[in-house]
């Protein structure tokens, strides 16, 4: 799950990580208001998605008034915001961060990120902070600094010293690191962030590390231990098919293609996606309706499913292991009453209640295309997808 950055910089302070005092609006008025109250003399307007590259976008604007705060907050809420992130359509602006300016002398970038090769945290830094990471990783990698960190030792002072060096920081700063990478690492360990980025961390005319902007990633399977963090979900910034399939529990990932996938397991999903792809269609969804799925989940699934325009047809393949067949049908056929079928649909089960399950589909008069096998069901819905288009 992200979050947006002021709720980033929020729990990062709580961690004794620097950051700039700011508020959050929602309206032109809370952002004047939260301009006076921060007193200025400058002030950064910056819009809250969940997507980098707004400064490249308008979405970052450093002003010297309140006037201009207003006239900032009344350009940004409520604009289109596309960036290198955001994908074409971009995203609409609801909220946005009023934060003190902050003087720059350099630019740096941090993150930290669960690391899967090692098995621990680790931590990349960079002196080409503001820019684009991946870019500098490209064509400059040896100005990317890497380390990992020990999980029975934690940050040790050697850790801060070579992070120090690359980052050729001098005076009083290495022990601003050393404290910011200590609040770091509890922050990330303690709220089970997959991902923080700070880019840039800047230091500042006064010669202090402060991190200016903050790109958050909780583990989603562990939010439960976090009551406090699962708040934060912004689901304006989600597909709302995806967070409808999240209300029932089900894994469900949007993707481009034409054929709608209903499956159990995600094995079978993926292979499902494959075959499609043989036959030369594209999948429109990854959905793994999981094993223990009820008539109204299968229902909720078929609906998510038939309310994407790009599905041009449907493919059910269910293997009825714990799931029983006869269950998936029920499911299927009330969906279909209650939201109707414009596509071709392509059912294949198999398994448990085998002979119940087709048997409902066939008394149900529904124009429904029976599959006996993978293999079967895809070159199926492919022809049918084929032969509407
Ligand atoms: P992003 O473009 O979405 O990654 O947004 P950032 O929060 O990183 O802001 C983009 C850029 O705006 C930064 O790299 C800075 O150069 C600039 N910026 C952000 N905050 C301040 C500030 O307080 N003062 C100044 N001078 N520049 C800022
Ligand atoms: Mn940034």
């Amino acid at each position: 799950m992200n979050i947006h950055e002021y709720q980033g910089k929020a729990v990062l302070k709580k961690f004794g990580v620097p950051v700039a005092h700011g508020l959050p609006a929602f309206t032109v008025d809370e952002a004047v208001a939260a301009a006076e109250e921060l007193g200025g003399p400058v002030w950064v307007v910056k819009a809250q998605i969940h997507a980098g590259g707004r400064g490249k976008g308008g979405g970052v604007k450093v002003v010297k008034s309140i006037d201009e705060v207003r006239s900032e907050a009344e350009r940004m809420l409520g604009m289109t915001l596309v960036t290198h992130q955001t994908g074409p359509d971009g995203k609409t602006v609801h909220r946005i961060y009023v934060e003190e300016g902050s003087s720059i002398s350099r630019e740096l970038y941090l993150s930290c990120l669960v690391d899967r090769e090692t098995s621990r945290i680790a931590f990349i830094a960079s002196t080409e902070g503001g820019m684009d990471i991946e870019q500098v990783a490209h064509d400059t990698p040896e100005k990317i600094f890497t380390m990992t960190i020990d999980p029975a030792t934690g940050i040790c002072p050697h850790h801060v010293r070579s992070m120090s060096k690359a980052l050729k920081l001098e005076a009083g700063q290495p022990k601003q690191l050393g404290s910011m990478l200590n609040g770091i690492y509890k922050a990330v360990t303690g709220t089970d962030m997959s991902l923080l980025e700070i880019n840039p961390l800047v230091v500042t005319g006064d010669g202090d590390l402060l991190c200016l902007d903050a790109k958050v990633n909780f583990d989603s399977n562990a939010l439960y231990r976090h009551p406090e963090i699962e708040e934060l979900h912004d689901e304006t910034e989600e597909d709302p098919k995806e967070l409808e399939a999240s209300k029932y529990d089900l894994s469900y990932i949007a993707l481009d293609g034409t054929i709608g996938c209903m499956v159990n397991g995600a094995g079978l999903a993926m292979a499902t996606m494959d075959i499609i792809k043989l036959y030369g269609e594209e999948p429109a969804n990854f959905l793994d309706v999981g094993g223990g799925a009820t008539t109204e989940k299968v229902t909720a699934a078929f609906k998510i499913i038939t309310s994407d325009p790009q599905v041009k047809g449907i493919l059910v393949n269910i293997f009825g292991g714990i799931m029983r067949c006869d269950v998936i049908a029920q499911g299927v056929i009330a969906a279909v009453r209650e939201v109707g079928l414009e596509v071709p649909l392509v059912v294949r089960l198999e398994g448990t209640n085998v002979e119940k399950g087709k048997k409902i589909i066939e008394d149900s008069g529904l124009n429904v295309i029976a599959a006996d096998d993978l293999d079967d069901a895809a070159q199926k819905v492919v022809k049918a997808v084929g032969e509407a288009a």
